[in-house]
Order: structure tokens, then C-alpha cells, then sequence
């Protein structure tokens, strides 16, 4: 048995049900940014230098869209690794932070140089997050129909194999029905991309991906976003900043080769 209704062929535009929204602005809190200026200040203390350095924004599980933390990894000491953060590179990172927090972005530092901008590099970089990011964040966005063109439906137990030589799709129903519509999910993430410089400017930029999951259409966008400061109690403590000057000890090498990006800006 077989129906084909004119509204098929007249149907327009697909339908489309909205069913969450992505961030629109990088929150973070007042103690996150504090933190990641106080990185900067103490490679320049420690290291006598303003070397560039990079991080992982942090987020709790249950609010993943506020920034509460920074992460600094071990930054490399050759920067034409640095200047390539591997899904690897990010994952071990990922690995050694507790159960309740979660990466949402990353951060960097151009230290004293005046380039307010994301570098070509940081796109690369950029790319490399988003996708580890919206592999553990993504939600599901909105609900979109699938046109089909000659759905063929078809009612269980009551067919011959023959009858699937016609129509693009079969849909086998298990009651007579004249009219279907598919509709499926998409998912949608997003990773967050701030850059900051010893002068105290920042950009932040959102970068977003959404993917569909029968047509398999996946789509990649970014913006450049505000910054908004959330005052969640917490601020950079006196202990904090000697657990922070052992970290940038450890974790940012001196390098006296220049950096990939400086190069690319010259
Ligand atoms: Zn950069």
C-alpha cells in the first residue's frame, strides 16, 4: 500500500523547532580573570620575560557555560608545539581534572605584543578545541525536518520486496498512515577562545558546530563575543597566587627561539 499526498511535492521550507540556545557571550568569573592576568604577571616575574603561554578555560559539570577556572597545562618548550594544541595534548589535560569540571575553551596570552587578534595559527588551535570540546558538550539544539522527496510508506507485514525498488525513503508503519514528516536531532556545541595581553586588553571570540544525525550535515560558525564578569565569591587569594608561581615555574618553559606566531606576524 502506498499514499503520496500533494502536500508532499508542495511543502516549503522544512520545518524547524528550536530547542535550546548556545551561549551568545563568554561568562567567566571575576577570580577566573584575575587568574589568568596573575599568569602573565608571573611569567614575567619568574621568568624575566614575557613569554606567551596558553591554558584550558574550566567550567563545573552542572553550569558548563561559565568560565570558574584556568587550567595551565604543561606548556611546551618548543612553540612550534605550542603552537599546535593536539586533541592528544588536550585530552591529557582533560584527564587530570576532577569528575565535576569540564574544558570549555581555551586561553592564550600574546604577552607584550600589541597583536589584539586571533592568528591564523589560533584558528588552527581553535578548531582542534571545538571539536574535543562539543565531543563531551554538545545538546541537542533543535529538532529539523528531513525533506524527502517521494517518502514511500508502507504499512508492516503488508509488501512485497519488490515495492522498495520505489520511493527514496521506506517507511514501514505498523498502521495505515497517509502523511509522515522526519525530524531529526541536531546537536550543537560550542568551545570558547579568549586571547589576552600584558597591557591588560582581551578579546574572546565563541566558535560553534552543529551536527546532524541522520543527514549527518555539520556545520561550523564563530563570533566575536563580550566578555561578561560574574562575581560568584571568590577571588585570587594570597595561597592561590604561591600554588599558581609553582605551577608557571614548572609549566612555562623560557624559550629563546621566537614563537611560530610571532613569526607569522612579521
Ligand atoms: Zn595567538
Amino acid at each position: 500500500m502506498r499514499f503520496k499526498s500533494l502536500a508532499d511535492l508542495k511543502r516549503q521550507k522544512p520545518k524547524e523547532v528550536t530547542l535550546a540556545t548556545l551561549p551568545q557571550e563568554v561568562s567567566m568569573t571575576h577570580y577566573a580573570k584575575e587568574k589568568a592576568f596573575k599568569i602573565s604577571e608571573l611569567v614575567r616575574e619568574i621568568h624575566e620575560e614575557s613569554y606567551e603561554w596558553y591554558g584550558f578555560t574550566i567550567a563545573d559539570k552542572e553550569n558548563p557555560e561559565l568560565i570558574t577556572d584556568i587550567g595551565l597545562p604543561q606548556n611546551d618548550q618548543n612553540l612550534l608545539e605550542y603552537a599546535a594544541i593536539g586533541p592528544a595534548r588536550i585530552a591529557e589535560y582533560h584527564d587530570s581534572l576532577s569528575e565535576d569540571t569540564i574544558i570549555n575553551g581555551w586561553i592564550h596570552s600574546h604577552g607584550a605584543l600589541q597583536y589584539m587578534h586571533f592568528s591564523h595559527t589560533d584558528e588552527e588551535n581553535q578548531a582542534t578545541v571545538l571539536d574535543f570540546v562539543t565531543a563531551r558538550l554538545r545538546k541537542t539544539v533543535a529538532k529539523k525536518e528531513i525533506p524527502i522527496q517521494d517518502l514511500q510508506l508502507l504499512v508492516k507485514d503488508e509488501f512485497e520486496e519488490k515495492e522498495l525498488e520505489e520511493g527514496s525513503v521506506s517507511l514501514i508503519t505498523d498502521a495505515v498512515v497517509s502523511e509522515a514528516i522526519l525530524m531529526e536531532t541536531i546537536y550543537g556545541g560550542f568551545s570558547y577562545s579568549i586571547v589576552i595581553g600584558d597591557e591588560g586588553w582581551h578579546e574572546q571570540e565563541i566558535h560553534y558546530q552543529e551536527r546532524s544525525v541522520i543527514s549527518g550535515h555539520s556545520h561550523v560558525s564563530k563570533k566575536s563575543a563580550d566578555l561578561v564578569l560574574i562575581d560568584n565569591g571568590r577571588s585570587l587569594t594570597q595561597a592561590d597566587i604561591i600554588v599558581l608561581s609553582k605551577e608557571v615555574a614548572e609549566k612555562i618553559q623560557p624559550n629563546t627561539n621566537p614563537p611560530t606566531e610571532l613569526i607569522e606576524r612579521m
